[in-house]
């Protein structure tokens, strides 16, 4: 198998000594497991988070290791019950052609009559899901109400904002740049901001004339810092991502001391802030897999997808991911 394993721990921006491309034979089938030809590897924010060595909610990529990451794959060969050759499942295959996995590891079987296989690891996949179920578990809410999303061009904010939308808020819709300000437009939201533009804070503002009832947040910086004057009382914010401080070495940053002023905001006006993982809300799962191919198939729910070809090129778009150079779900095709 070609695979690309974790090199060195990175110091802030993650670069590509912090990887390396090698070729290993494949481990021997053991009793329960299958071997997967990756057709997708799906490249994610929390990957960055993963090559740290730090506490977090799940164990890191020990170094020479090879990168996690959740592929679409095909069965090539299986000691594994339930797992024919020849089928498509959803794997947490890795960074790599092949792999090795424990059948029990397999959590999706796929249908390759359905949708696009690679929605599996997108809007029909876990940040499809996490953006439905973290707005029906933490957002809450309610028609006329106004909700604030950035990172709307990827695979959760987009989702967040047409979810919002179908359920009757208001929404106004963040991404860096004109083109994907633009994209935003397309999706049918009420007001499509870039984050980048001077006066960012000011278009922000006079977007929701009657406050902010739900933000979700997806990327801390310099958006949370524009959207925490605007909160209503009794807002909700679901912690989903701070992409804005993944590459943030140390916890201080330069500057005075906000966090006083933070909580008493909190009391203040009763926000709730809550963070969660995807995995936290399992329950909604069913749910999801059958209304989200309904929505997709009407038309009710777009996509976007950013695919990237070949396992070589997965690094130089991991680090694009990290700064807003991917315009969709990002994924390699690895065939
Ligand atoms: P995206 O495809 O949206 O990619 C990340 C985007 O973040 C970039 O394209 C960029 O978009 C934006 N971004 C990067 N830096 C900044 C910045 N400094 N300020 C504002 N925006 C920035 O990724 P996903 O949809 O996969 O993930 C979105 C968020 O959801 C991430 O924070 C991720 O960690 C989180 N997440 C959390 C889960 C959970 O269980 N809690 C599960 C899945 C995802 P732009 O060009 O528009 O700025």
């Amino acid at each position: 198998t070609t695979r690309i394993v974790l090199a060195s721990r990175p110091q802030g921006a993650p670069v590509a000594a912090n990887f390396r491309l090698e070729q290993v034979p494949l481990p021997a089938l053991g009793p329960g497991q299958v071997l997967l030809r990756n057709r997708y590897l799906s490249l994610d924010p929390y990957m960055r988070g993963r090559m740290d060595d730090g506490p977090s909610y799940a164990p890191p990529v020990a170094v020479d290791a090879v990168m996690e990451g959740q592929t679409v794959a095909e069965v090539l060969q299986s000691q594994a019950p339930g797992l024919a050759v020849g089928e498509l499942v959803l794997a947490p295959g890795g960074w790599q052609t092949h792999a090795v996995v424990a059948g029990d590891a397999i959590s999706r079987h796929l249908d390759p009559a359905g949708l696009p296989l690679s929605t599996a690891l997108g809007v029909y996949g876990m940040p499809g899901f996490t953006a439905y179920s973290s707005l029906i578990e933490i957002g809450k809410l309610q028609p006329g109400e106004t909700l604030v999303v950035a990172a709307a061009s990827g695979p959760v904010g987009a989702t967040v904002a047409q979810l919002a939308k179908l359920q009757g808020a208001r929404v106004v819709a963040i991404a860096g740049g004109e083109a994907k300000r633009a994209y935003l437009e397309t999706l049918g939201v009420d007001v499509a901001l870039d984050h980048r533009a001077s006066g960012f804070a000011e278009q922000l503002s006079a977007a929701v004339p009657d406050g902010i009832d739900v933000y979700f947040e997806n990327v801390g910086g310099h958006v949370l810092d524009a959207v925490l004057p605007l909160l209503n009382d009794f807002a909700r914010i679901p912690v989903c991502g701070t992409i804005a401080t993944y590459n943030a070495r140390g916890v201080a940053q330069p500057g005075p001391d906000r966090l006083p002023a933070l909580f008493s905001q909190i009391l203040r006006q009763r926000l709730t802030v809550r963070g969660f993982i995807v995995h936290d809300f399992k329950h909604l799962w069913p749910e999801f897999e059958r209304d989200m191919p309904q929505w997709l198939r009407d038309g009710r729910i777009k996509y976007r997808e950013d695919v990237v070809q070949g396992l070589e090129n997965a690094p130089e778009a991991f680090f694009g991911l990290l700064q807003g150079r991917n315009f969709g779900k990002l994924v390699v095709k690895l065939d």
